[in-house]
């Protein structure tokens, strides 16, 4: 569990191991966000690239 929210990043995804798990904020101090959309135009289009799954193998 990861308990260094940064407040300026809102999160709510609780898989990611970045997670600050009891709050919705990520726990690192910057993130990175892109898209793998070659021309995005809604918000579903971008992506946190810093995601990395928790209990993840790989
Ligand atoms: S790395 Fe991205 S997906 Fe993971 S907690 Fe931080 S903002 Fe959320």
């Amino acid at each position: 569990m990861n308990e260094n929210a940064n407040k300026s990043i809102q999160c709510s995804v609780t898989s990611c191991r970045h997670h600050c798990q009891s709050a919705d904020y990520c726990s690192l101090s910057a993130i990175k966000v892109g898209t793998h959309e070659t021309d995005p135009s809604q918000k579903q289009c971008t992506d946190c690239q810093s995601f990395s799954l928790k209990n993840g193998c790989c």
